[in-house]
């Protein structure tokens, strides 16, 4: 027999209290109504190519040049369509604002001169895609910013040990590319705030549906977008942060150098977007049992996930939604047997790329990574015999499959 159902009557003041209080969309909408809609004109996010626009009078012109008033000027500033991506973006992270970019690594340049240039000095992980870890070695001492690589990153007493008086900023990548290493956010935020340091966070292999760091107190969050926000589509990418943060970028560093995001790819990253959450979902899903099942494999002498080895307890407290499509692998036989599985698997394309529908295959010491010596890559936790995975949208036991028979070649 059905049971009856007991209906609960509110009294008039506990209805007034809900009709109030205002809702709060749940991150999985605001991935396609984030940053607001304009319901009354584009049903989609509209398309601005216009390298200009009108100033109106005199005085607006004025204002709009001193940064005095908000609006539209010139697209390597802004530009309506970048702003429903940005406004779309800061949703996501519970952000105050966002300064959408050419990509990552000019989302990261610019943060370095706006934190540190000139003589300052920031300390960093040493677990970072290999562009980031050249640009901090090479290429910002020559600008005058002095780089600290922390060698052990997981122990704070090294961070702390590293601050300087002229310490301008604390960065790390979280999950990290290719060794996937996932940091503790919130005690990171933690020590850096004791000593007024803010910290940056590379959120790229999370994005917003896993983790979203300004809630676990990073100051500012920057990604590749060329990654799972774009689906492999469009380079870009973003900082976010407080808004007088980003008004100050978009005022100088931005302004003056012209790293802007073109309002085309701004759009075709506002569509990829709106399937975020779900993508991940999968993508998370597939990894977890490509990494189970090469965990378990004769040939396989260390699994790169999070999930696998005797972190993962503790990963999962960090990251309980899971830890994308990102992971990696040590097989026994170095460089040789590295060379023979990557040439001998069908489904997984050869690219330097991470977050797309396809699953895709690097070897990181002589690609993505080749630009750090045998002895940074040996202290960042990449041997010679890594692979690394983006495991993609396929059926799982597809990519189980190749994996198996790239695996017997050896
Ligand atoms: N951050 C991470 C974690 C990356 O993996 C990459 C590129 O692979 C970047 C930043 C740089 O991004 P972009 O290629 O968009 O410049």
């Amino acid at each position: 027999m059905a049971r009856k159902r007991k209906i609960v009557k509110m009294k008039p003041a506990q209805k007034k209290a809900v009709a109030e209080k205002p809702w709060k969309l749940k991150l999985k909408t605001l991935e396609i109504h984030g940053g607001g809609s304009e319901k009354d004109t584009d049903l989609r996010p509209g398309l601005y190519r216009a390298t200009a626009f009108p100033l109106g009078s005199f005085e607006r012109a004025k204002k709009l040049f001193a940064g005095e008033e908000r609006g539209f000027i010139y697209t390597r500033i802004n530009n309506p369509s970048v702003d429903k991506l940005e406004r779309r973006l800061a949703a996501l992270e519970g952000a105050e604002a966002a300064l959408a970019t050419s990509s990552g690594m000019s989302a990261i340049t610019l943060l370095s001169l706006h934190f540190a240039a000139p003589g300052g000095h920031i300390v960093s992980s040493n677990r970072l895609y290999g562009g980031v870890f050249h640009l901090f070695r090479e290429n910002l001492p020559k600008l005058g910013i002095a780089v600290k690589l922390v060698e052990n990153p997981f122990d704070l007493k090294l961070w702390e040990k590293a601050i300087r008086p002229n310490t301008k900023l604390f960065y790390i990548e979280t999950p990290s590319n290719p060794a996937i290493d996932v940091f503790d956010v919130e005690a990171l935020a933690r020590l850096a705030h004791l000593h007024n340091i803010p910290l940056i966070v590379d959120s790229t292999l999370a994005t917003p549906a896993l983790l979203q760091p300004l809630n676990l107190g990073a100051d500012v969050v920057v990604h590749s977008l060329s990654k799972y926000m774009g689906d492999g589509e469009v380079i870009g990418g973003a900082i976010l942060g407080g808004q007088k943060l980003i008004d100050d970028l978009r005022l100088v560093w931005f302004r003056d150098t012209g790293p802007c995001i073109s309002p085309d790819n701004a759009v075709v990253l506002c569509y990829h977007i709106e399937s975020l959450f779900g993508r991940m979902a999968e993508h998370c899903r597939n990894t977890l049992l490509v990494a189970k099942y090469l965990a378990r494999h004769p040939k396989i002498k260390k699994v790169y996930y999070p999930s696998v080895g005797i972190k993962s307890r503790l990963n999962k407290k960090l990251m309980p939604k899971g830890f994308g499509g990102l992971m990696a692998f040590e097989v026994k036989g170095g460089t040789r047997s590295a060379k023979t599985i990557l040439e001998n698997l069908k489904l997984f394309w050869h690219a330097p790329n991470i977050g797309e529908a396809r699953s895709l295959v690097i070897h990181p010491a002589t690609t993505t990574h080749g630009q750090l010596t045998q002895k940074e890559r040996a202290r960042a936790g990449i041997p010679d015999g890594m692979i690394r995975l983006s495991i993609g949208r396929e059926h799982p036991q597809d990519l189980i499959y190749d994996l198996s028979q790239a695996l017997s070649k050896i």
